[in-house]
This record gives C-alpha cells, structure tokens and sequence, in this order.
C-alpha cells in the first residue's frame, strides 16, 4: 500500500526525498503544497516538473476525504459534513464559526470502542484508527470547501483521541508545524473519557493544548453504569490525574458534564461534585444531554441546570451551559454517520 504524504512530517518527507533521489529543497516545497495550501492532488503542484509529479504519484497517496453529505445550520451557519474516506467508511466533522473566527470539530476513530450508553458514536462499535492524513483532510477538506482559514480545532467527533495517541500527536504536530498550517496549540483542545495512564503521558509533554475530560457524573456508580472505561480507571484514579495534568502544565481542564435528567443532575450530585473537584485548576461545562434516537435520556430542565451551577458556585467552582450551535442540524456527532450506515 502507497504511504499517505500527508501523515508525513517535514523530516520524515526529507528522508524520503533523499532516498527517492530528489534534491533536498524540494521537501520543502512539497510540504507546503500538502500542508500549507492543502491541495488535493500532485498535479496542482505547479513548481515540479511533471516528471517529478508522476513519480510522487507512484509513490505516495495525497487523497482528502469525499464530502459525501454536507448540512449548513439556518440559524448560525454551524456545517456538518459526512465524509468518506479512501476505503468506504465515513467520518462526521462540525465546523463551527465563532466571534474569534473558525473551528472545527474533526473525528479521531471510524467508531468508538469507549461504549458510553450516551453517546451515538458508540453504536455500532469500532472500526479503526484514523491516520494523521486522514485527520488532517478533515480539516483541509473543509477548509477548501469554505474557502476560509480555520485556525481552531477540537478533538471532540467520533473516537477516543487517546485510544489512539500516537496518530493524534503526531497529527498535532504536523498542524502546529510553522511550514504548515501552524495552527497554535492554545486553539486546540482535546477531549477524553479518561484513559488514566495516557493523561499523564499528555501532561508530561507540556504541549499547551486544552485538556477536556468526560466527566459526566460525580460518583462511581452513576459513572460505570453509563461510562465503562470508569471500571478500569475509576473517578478517584481520573482525577488524580487531571489535578496531575493541571499542576505540570499550567493550565485549566474543562470537564464535560452532560445533565441528564434524574440520572446526575440532583443537588446530593452536584454537591458531590464540588467535593470532588476541590483544588483542581478547572471550568465545568454543563452540556444538556442531546437525545439520540437509540437512547433514551432526557435533557435536565434549565431550572435543574441554574441550580447546579448555583451549588458548584458556592462551592468555587465555575460552571457554564454550553452554547448549543447547529441545532437544526443535529449538530452533535455520530448521529448522522450511524443514520447513513443504517439506510446503506
Ligand atoms: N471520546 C472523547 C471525545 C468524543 S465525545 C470523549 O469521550 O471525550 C465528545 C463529547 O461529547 C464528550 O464529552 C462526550 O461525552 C459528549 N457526548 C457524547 N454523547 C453525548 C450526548 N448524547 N449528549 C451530550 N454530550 C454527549
């Protein structure tokens, strides 16, 4: 099988060009046709000869995913694309516009072996890893399709993003490359249910990137019963590490808590809460749960919402709704992929 170029670093490229007996600089040039400009095929590299453009194509693969569906919000322009990657299978991908520019939400795994009972990228379970590439045409795919500059990025779509860590730093590397998109690492967030051993791993790189953890529940019980990575590091060993990843790195974790009505929404839970997350250099952001169709959880009402940020604020913790953006487009990930896959 034909390598990916855009899974190439800039020092791997070179090596390559060395043994494929091109000249030095020209590494430099295409990089910055894979990973600046983005583009989509060797033939739009202008400055090679065409000889060296056939010979990259016999080498190397440069394909950005397929949009394969594509719904555009009425209400705040939110887009969600489904795309088709190289062999058949399809990712979901939110590009969301906000006062400070673009941002997009891009998916980590076809499919998610996490399981949480919440979640609509569970359903149907995993398939496999994404590559770098392959999440790196996520973005460019999109960015080329919009025609804007996107220059924030949450790994928060389908997947488990430390379920397949070596592929996302090495993506992140790419992207915050200075010869490519050179997109900071304060613009990216990444979001996790918890894998315990690869936050300290994250924490001990320093990367500056934001840390969102999957919290969803103030105790065991409620956790394990919708979250089963929690029966393998459990809240205790999940919070250790975030006050880890907090004091090495300097920086503020956001932890996700979906409300879902009479689940971990009671008062006894958000008190909880507060205890648990005592010290800890954090934001909690409440999302109301969305219903997916194969579930049947139900939102928290707003009073539930505003008692519970109350409760945590009294107890010095800061808490916000999230903003729901491209409502009218079920913006939230998996839901359209599993619905494609099931009218295949
Ligand atoms: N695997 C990673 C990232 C993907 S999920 C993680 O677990 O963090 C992105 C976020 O959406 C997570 O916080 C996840 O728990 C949340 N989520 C999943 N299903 C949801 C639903 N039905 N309602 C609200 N949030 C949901």
């Amino acid at each position: 099988m034909l390598k990916n170029i855009r899974s190439l670093t800039l020092e791997e490229l070179k090596n390559d060009f060395l043994a494929l007996g091109f000249q030095k600089f020209r590494a430099n040039q295409v990089y910055s046709w894979v990973q600046e400009k983005g583009v989509e095929s060797f033939d739009e590299m202008t400055n090679l000869s065409k000889d060296m453009r056939e010979k990259l194509a016999r080498n190397y693969t440069l394909n950005n995913c397929k949009i394969n569906k594509k719904l555009v919000s009425k209400i705040d322009e939110t887009v969600k694309y489904l795309f088709e990657l190289n062999d058949g299978e399809y990712v979901e991908s939110v590009v969301m516009k906000y006062k400070y520019g673009y941002s997009i939400c891009i998916s980590t795994q076809v499919g998610c072996k996490m399981g949480c009972t919440f979640c609509a990228s569970a359903i149907g379970g995993f398939v496999r890893n994404l590559d770098a590439g392959e999440m790196l045409s996520e973005i460019f795919t999109a960015q080329n399709d919009l025609k804007v500059k996107i220059n924030h990025l949450v790994l928060m779509g389908t997947g488990e993003p430390l379920d397949n860590y070596a592929n996302v730093m090495k993506m992140l590397e790419i992207l915050t490359d200075e010869n490519g998109q050179n997109m900071s690492m304060r613009h990216i967030s990444l979001s996790t249910c918890g894998i315990v051993p690869k936050i300290y791993e994250l924490a001990d790189k320093k990367l500056g990137l934001t840390l969102s953890v999957s919290l969803h529940a103030s105790n065991n019980t409620i956790r394990s019963n919708s979250m089963p990575i929690n029966q393998k590091y459990d809240i205790d060993e999940l919070l250790k590490a975030c006050r880890y990843y907090a004091t090495t790195t300097n920086r503020r974790i956001s932890f996700e808590y979906a409300m879902i009505k009479n689940v971990n929404d009671s008062d006894e839970c958000a008190y909880e809460l507060a205890n648990r997350l005592k010290g800890i250099l954090c934001h909690v952001n409440l999302i109301p749960v969305n219903n997916v169709r194969e579930t049947n959880f139900v939102k928290s009402t707003v009073e539930r919402q505003k008692r519970f940020i109350d409760i945590l604020a009294s107890r010095g913790i800061t808490a916000t709704v999230r903003r729901t953006l491209g409502s009218d487009i079920n913006a939230s990930c998996g839901q359209l992929r599993a619905s494609t896959k099931k009218s295949r």
